[in-house]
C-alpha cells in the first residue's frame, strides 16, 4: 500500500512520520505525475489559501478532484478539510468539493484559537481520542450522505466521511494516537479489495 502525502505546503511530515510508525509506505506529491500508482491521498493542514493556491499552480487540483470522484480514499485535516469541502462560507478559494459538507474557517474565538479536547469518536472505540484544534476550521452543514464521526460537547461537528472522503478539523498526525490514521487507512485496503473484484 502506497499512501501520497500532497507536500506543497503545511504539516505534510507529521502525516509522513505517522505513517511510517503504522509501517506504510508514504510518498510526498508535488507533481501531477507523483498522483500515479497511490491507493490513498492526505492532504494535511496549512494555510488553505495557499495550498489552494499552489495546488491549481502544480497542475494538481483537477487531478486530485477526479481521483476523489473516481473513488481514491482521501483524508483531509484541518486546511486539507476545507479544500475537500463543497463550500467554504468564508474565503474565496475554491474547494475541490467532493464532500457535501460547508465549512468555516478561523471558526473558534481567539482564546480558542488553539486547544486540546478529548473527543469520543465511536468509529474508533471507546477510549477518547486526544485532538488538537489549530486555527481550525468547524464543519458548519452537512449533507445526505455523509456520516458525521465526531462532535464537541457543544454539537459542533468535527470529522465526517462521505464515502471516499474523509475529513477532520483536528490534526491526528500531531499525537501519538495512531488510531485515526488507522481508520484511514482500513478505507483505503477496502476500496483496494474493491478494485480487485472488478
Ligand atoms: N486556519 C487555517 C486555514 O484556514 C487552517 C489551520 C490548520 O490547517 N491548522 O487555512
Amino acid at each position: 500500500m502506497k499512501i501520497g502525502v500532497l507536500a506543497l505546503q503545511g504539516a505534510f511530515a507529521e502525516h509522513i512520520a505517522t505513517l511510517d510508525r503504522l509501517g506504510v509506505e508514504a510518498r510526498e506529491v508535488r507533481l501531477p505525475r507523483e498522483l500515479n500508482g497511490i491507493d490513498g491521498l492526505i492532504i494535511p493542514g496549512g494555510e488553505s489559501t495557499s495550498i489552494s493556491r499552489l495546488m491549481v499552480s502544480f497542475k494538481l487540483r483537477d487531478n486530485i478532484k477526479s481521483l476523489a470522484k473516481n473513488g481514491l480514499p482521501v483524508l483531509g485535516t484541518c486546511a486539507g478539510m476545507i479544500l475537500l469541502a463543497k463550500q467554504i462560507s468564508d474565503s474565496d478559494a475554491e474547494p475541490i468539493g467532493v464532500i457535501d459538507i460547508e465549512v468555516k474557517r478561523n471558526a473558534f474565538g481567539r482564546q480558542q484559537e488553539s486547544f486540546e479536547t478529548e473527543l469520543f469518536i465511536p468509529a474508533l472505540g471507546p477510549e477518547p481520542f486526544p485532538a488538537v484544534f489549530i486555527r481550525a476550521p468547524l464543519i458548519e452543514k452537512v449533507g445526505n450522505g455523509v456520516e458525521i464521526l465526531a462532535r464537541l460537547a457543544d454539537g459542533t461537528v468535527v470529522a465526517a466521511k462521505q464515502k471516499n472522503v474523509l475529513v477532520a478539523a483536528f490534526h491526528p498526525e500531531l499525537t501519538n494516537d495512531l488510531r485515526f490514521h488507522r481508520y484511514f487507512l482500513n478505507l483505503v485496503s477496502g476500496q483496494s479489495k474493491q478494485k480487485d473484484r472488478i
